[in-house]
């Protein structure tokens, strides 16, 4: 169980559950930038050690994402609850419908 597959399942957006791998059709949608998507991940839960990681994964390393992105962050239920959040649901790659805006963070 290594950082690893935590990388490899937030780069896939069909993948688990980002926070604890388990599988789930559930995700939250964050809009923002790098910093703004690192802030979301944290919210989230997800292992401060793998967030730049998980984002280097996903879009390359120093890649620009415009501040203006919406991600769709796939995270099952008890996990999104576990950080205030909420999860709803996600089928293929359409965008959970509750967005939250980390925008203003670039
Ligand atoms: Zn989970």
């Amino acid at each position: 169980m290594a950082g690893e597959a935590f990388v490899k399942a937030a780069g896939d957006i069909n993948g688990p559950c980002m926070v604890c791998l388990t599988p789930t059709d559930t995700g939250v949608g964050i809009k923002g930038a790098t910093h703004g998507l690192a802030r979301g991940l944290l919210m989230l839960g997800v292992n401060p050690k793998l967030v730049l990681s998980i984002i280097e994964h996903r879009f390359g390393r120093g890649a620009r994402i415009p501040v203006d992105t919406h991600h769709g962050i796939r995270v099952c239920v008890p996990c999104a609850a576990a950080s205030g959040c909420e999860a709803t649901l996600m089928s293929g790659s359409s965008m959970p419908e509750f967005l939250y805006d980390f925008s203003s963070e670039g």
